[in-house]
């Protein structure tokens, strides 16, 4: 049996569209005949249109209202209100200019008129909370409760998108909150179940239509119900930490709610079983924390403190403050619990599920997250926690087998073996899954104007032999002659000599030569110097297309999933000059093959050149063709401004 007290606070509620020209009967039922209209400055044409309604019964108004109440605000208002010889207080705002009709109320006793035009729910409670000298300290009295609230549907149109969706999930938050709050009885059980699911359903379709009048009905409805509900009973966690990062960190009200809300749902959700499940069973979805988590995502809502601006610096703060008083929630509060939790919400991660094994798994990768704290390297912290997050989610999402890890392992100890001096395996694998290329991207492509980078792939070999400027790099072998100039600059073309440019490629059978084990020396490899106008030129083949080396793990990765190993021909260029970044890149060939599929994902539009074909001498061989390349490097700064160092 479910024992219980409940109790309920009289007001009268008038819903619809067109409320506010109820405005005037409203204050006349009250006895009332001079008016104070609050409202913000961003809403003062409300004020306006409050004012035309009330006619002779608008004593004055305020505009002022700002979030969290600030005290010194207040008192503003209080010297507007007597001097207007206001008998009553007409709040048309968001949970702010309520805030504000409650801090009046409560110094004056006059009677709240509350036009909400959120979904804060502020209008249907008791609790105000105020901010004086920094700190917000709430209250909580009869008296502040408003006595009387006009919805109006219409006033609900024009709220924009984002904040419809952070002030819905504010909402959802008093509903959730409600349902294993100590005090839940069963009318707030139905009244936060019956929110939560209209708000759900209303949310996607005010995102697709802000004007949709039904769906901003029901949001508004929600928006009472849970508010109801956040008068009636207490909150716990999940308000108690918004109310701190707020409070303490100034992060905006409705979209800290939003953030938080999926994740203080998962802490609790071992310890309130029976809420959650009633909750899942309202959204529709198996696990009631994932599910609000995704439906904020679709929603295009903010999922992490990091994007609302906390710096990671203030989490252990956030948790020693958010844990300094004891307050009833579902499971115990301890401060490690409180940090992971708020550590998971900056990062914006989805939940884990909540089902008993999910949570051990939570739990076991939080553990070994924290085994990285004390690293003297905040980087090598902040890297091996990323990669044991991703690992450890790896492995739920996938539901991986032991045979399937073993298996792993294996191919990972065969890429090592395999690998030597002339023969980088890792390297073959982070190419073929495009990780060389991620990296590269991020790397190299942020120097506006300078040539794009292109992986270093497994064939640089340190230390070329030096060559002079018109040497012939393919010293006799077999294939198509090719005369290369190119010439080395900075952004603004100016020359840069002496610059060091090591080239590298393939020979006609797509071979290097660490690939050929006897060959006596390096071939087709060379650093060149480049001369007074920042030129480099030299004779050597034309490079051909070529199979990646597939006869070992990455190959039969490539295999097992019908991949060829053929990357497009190109020439390799590593260029070094004083004070400029160094450049590593690719020259490929234009028309040659795959260079519409290159297994490693090298080819980039800027880098496909034209080699173009010359009949007759031109310096190659009387009877036959050669081609040539006159391509112009440009090397960016070493240091781009705007740049992070
Ligand atoms: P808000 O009232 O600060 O409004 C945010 C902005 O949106 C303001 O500039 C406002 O003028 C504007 N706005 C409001 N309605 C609009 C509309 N329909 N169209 C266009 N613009 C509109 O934000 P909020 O989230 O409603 O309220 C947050 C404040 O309410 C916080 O200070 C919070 O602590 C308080 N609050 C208190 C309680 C309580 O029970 N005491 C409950 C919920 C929220």
């Amino acid at each position: 049996m479910r024992e219980f007290t409940y109790s309920s606070h009289p007001s009268q509620v008038v819903f619809g569209t067109g409320t506010l020209n109820r405005l005037r009967e409203e204050v006349e039922r009250l006895g009332c005949a001079r008016a104070l209209v609050l409202t913000t400055p961003h809403q003062a044409d409300l004020a306006d249109r409050a004012g035309e309604v009330l006619g002779p019964l608008a004593a004055g108004r305020f505009t002022g209202a700002a979030m969290h109440t600030p005290v010194e605000v207040t008192e503003k208002a209080l010297g507007v209100a007597k001097e207007a010889g206001a008998d009553c207080l007409v709040a048309v705002g968001g949970g702010s200019t309520t805030g504000l009709a409650k801090a009046l109320a409560v110094r004056t006793g006059l009677p709240q008129i509350v036009v909400p035009t959120t979904y804060a729910g502020s209008e249907a409670t008791p609790v105000l909370g105020e901010t004086e000298n920094g700190v917000k300290t709430t209250r909580s009295a009869p008296g502040i409760r408003p006595g009387t609230v006009l919805y109006d549907v219409d006033l609900t149109l024009g709220l924009p998108v984002p904040l419809s969706v952070t002030s819905g999930i504010n909402a959802m938050a008093h509903a959730v909150e409600a349902l294993y709050a100590p005090q839940a009885n069963p009318v707030t059980d139905e009244l936060a179940l019956r929110a939560v699911r209209l708000m759900a359903s209303a949310l996607p379709r005010i995102v697709a239509d802000p004007a949709d009048r039904e769906a901003r009905a029901q949001a508004l409805e929600a928006a009472w119900l849970a508010g109801t509900c956040l008068g009636t009973v207490g909150m716990g966690l999940h308000h108690k930490l918004c109310h701190t990062l707020g409070g303490s960190f100034g992060l905006p009200h409705a979209e800290t709610h939003t953030v938080v809300l999926p994740y203080a749902m998962a802490y609790n959700a071992p310890a309130a079983p029976d809420a959650m499940r009633r909750i899942a069973e309202a959204l529709g979805a198996p696990d009631a924390p994932t599910a609000v988590y995704d439906l904020v995502t679709s929603l295009g809502g903010p999922t992490s403190l990091a994007a609302l601006g906390l710096a990671e610096g203030d989490l252990a703060r956030a948790a020693e403050l958010a844990t300094a008083t004891p307050y009833p929630t579902p499971r115990e509060v301890t401060r490690e619990g409180v940090a992971a939790l708020l550590r998971d919400a900056w990062s914006g991660g989805r939940p884990a599920p909540a089902d008993g094994l999910a949570d051990t798994l939570h739990t076991l990768t939080r553990q070994v997250v924290a085994s990285f704290d004390g690293a003297a390297d905040a980087r090598v912290r902040e890297l091996l926690t990323g990669l044991v997050r991703r690992l450890h989610g790896f492995v739920a999402d996938h539901d991986l087998t032991e045979d399937e890890w073993w298996y792993a392992i294996g191919f990972l100890t065969r890429a090592g073996q395999l690998s030597s001096d002339t023969r980088q395996e890792f390297v073959l694998l982070s190419d073929t899954l495009g990780v060389s290329s991620a990296v590269d991207l991020l790397t190299n492509s942020r120097a506006a104007g300078s040539t794009p980078s292109a992986v270093l792939g497994p064939f640089y070999v340190e230390g070329p032999p030096a060559l002079d400027n018109g040497a012939d790099l393919a010293e006799g072998q077999p294939g198509t002659p090719l005369h290369v100039s190119v010439r080395i600059t900075d952004l603004d073309g100016e020359p840069l000599p002496g610059a060091v440019a090591d080239v590298w490629q393939s020979n006609e059978d797509g071979f290097y030569d660490v690939q050929l084990p006897d060959l006596d020396g390096p071939a087709l490899r060379g650093r060149f110097r480049a001369d007074d106008e920042g030129r480099v030129a030299f004779r050597t083949i034309l490079p051909s297309e070529y199979p990646i080396p597939d006869d070992g793990p990455v190959g039969q990765m490539l295999n097992a999933v019908g991949r060829h190993p053929y990357r497009a021909p190109h020439l390799h260029f590593m260029i070094t000059a004083p004070g400029r970044r160094r450049l590593v890149t690719q020259l490929f060939v234009a028309g040659g093959s795959y260079i519409d599929g290159d297994t490693v994902f090298g080819v980039k539009d800027a880098l496909v050149v034209d080699f173009p074909v010359h009949d007759g001498p031109e310096g190659g061989p009387a009877d036959g063709l050669s081609r040539s390349l006159d391509y112009t490097f440009r090397l960016a700064p070493a240091h781009t401004p705007g740049e992070q160092s």
